[in-house]
């Protein structure tokens, strides 16, 4: 028997609590003998107390145990590769990432989160594709990485439970950004999942969950420590998100993103994190080469077009339409104007998440619905020159009333001055 109220005042209080417990109110919460008003008045208490490391580990170790396990690369007899990212705005690099390393030749078997707060979910990106499946049974999840190399799936009722429903309930209730929530979150779906080496993706920045180095260090460190515990290889990249990454903020409009840069024609910035994180999942796997080649094939697989038809390949087999014309199209498309000359110093990327959320592309409460056809692509970027009426943005949105609201958010998100800031990489730090 779970004393729920109890666990909520002494975590409350700033009590440690004993793992043991914290694991079953966990599991209790997953057979649906807690309440949601209960866990999220305990993860309310979380983010403000804190999880140690031992809580944290029993956190990750009962949402595993919520549900099955798979143990992947044993199945297939191959090394299997993950990546995550701790979320960030208009992030679609896992998308983009899955089909090149499959095309490479490695298996990539990947468990994904739909939006959270802000930031946009990988799940809720695929579901604008008509007919995509995040639902695939455990059976259907192996034999989908054996049979195409690469498959990408959402919790279910038999893999972390716990987290789906934790998951739900902190995008909603304003306790996403606590390093033990995220660490045990993401942690968890690795593992269950079963891959052998994993790229986390740890964003810092505005549009992060992470707003300074420090903190997304402290995050990587925990990840780092909780993933080695269970045997994984792992290494984690910090990286920028104090704007949005690539153009494209909104489910299908990013959907369309992946593909351009699957086509050797995506953003900039989007390309370098794409081949980056490509490289290490590359070095990672069983192919017994270094991130420079692994970096010279991701490449090779994007001029050659061999990525590209892998991402058909993947999407078809999941059930979507791989075809771009299928793809939902907001109703009306509106572009921002500069209000005057300058240098664009910063977008605001939680502003530009916001706007995008606003026009429908996330979620306000649980039960809601989301428009995959709306967002917002943001067409200059941080250094770029710009005249006045230059087009900064575009908002695309389901009716001119959201329209107008999403356009003024997104040009005040949109700073200019004088010069232009100094330069800022992608990659800004590896931790290994
Ligand atoms: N991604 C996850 O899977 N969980 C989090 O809590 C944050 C990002």
């Amino acid at each position: 028997m779970v004393y729920s109220a109890e666990l909520i005042r002494r975590k409350r209080d700033g009590e440690r609590l004993d793992p043991d417990e914290l694991g079953e109110l966990v599991l209790a919460y997953a057979r649906g003998e807690v309440p949601d008003y209960q866990m999220a008045a305990f993860c309310m208490a979380v983010y403000f107390r804190g999880l140690d490391g031992a809580e944290t580990f029993a956190l990750m170790d009962a949402t595993i145990r919520s549900g099955e396990t798979i143990e992947l690369g044993r199945a297939l007899g191959r090394k299997v590769v993950d990546k995550h990212s701790t979320g960030g705005v208009g992030d679609k690099t896992s998308l983009a990432v899955g089909p090149i390393v499959a095309a490479c030749g490695v298996p990539f078997g990947k468990m994904s989160g739909r939006g959270l707060g802000h930031t946009g979910g990988t799940l809720d990106k695929l579901e604008s594709i008509p007919g995509f499946r995040v639902e695939l049974t455990t059976e259907e999840f192996v034999e989908q990485v054996r049979e195409v190399g690469l498959a990408i799936i959402g919790q279910t009722a038999d893999l972390v439970p716990a987290d789906k429903l934790l998951y739900g309930l902190r995008d909603v209730t304003a306790t996403v950004d606590n390093v033990s929530l995220i660490a045990a979150s993401i942690m968890s779906k690795k593992i269950a999942a079963g891959a052998d080496a994993i790229v986390l993706d740890v964003k810092v920045g505005d549009g992060a969950f992470m707003k300074t180095i420090e903190a997304a260090r402290e995050l990587a460190e925990m990840m780092l420590e909780l993933g080695r515990h269970a045997g994984r290889e792992l290494v984690c990249v910090l990286t920028d998100m104090d704007q949005p990454l690539g153009q494209a903020v909104g489910n299908a409009l990013e959907i369309r993103e992946t593909i351009a840069t699957l086509r050797g024609a995506g953003p900039q910035d989007f390309t370098e994190l794409v081949l980056s994180a490509t490289a290490h999942l590359l070095a990672l796997s069983d192919l017994d080469i270094d991130e420079r080649t692994g970096r010279e094939r991701a490449v090779a697989a994007i001029e050659g077009g061999s990525a590209l038809d892998m991402y058909e390949r993947w999407i078809a087999a999941q059930g979507g339409d791989p075809a771009e014309e299928s793809l939902p199209v907001a109703p009306v498309v509106r572009d921002v104007l500069a209000d005057r000359a300058g240098y664009v110093r910063s977008i605001g990327a939680v502003d530009v998440g916001m706007a995008a959320l606003r026009l429908g592309a996330g979620r306000q409460t649980k039960e809601q619905s989301i428009d995959h056809a709306v967002g917002v692509r943001c067409l200059k970027k941080r250094g770029d020159a710009v005249a006045e009426g230059d087009v900064l943005a575009e908002v695309h949105a389901g009716t001119d009333e959201s329209a107008t609201q999403a356009c003024a958010e997104v040009l005040a998100a949109y700073k200019l001055g004088e010069d232009a800031p100094p330069e800022r990489p992608i990659v800004l730090e590896t931790i290994a």
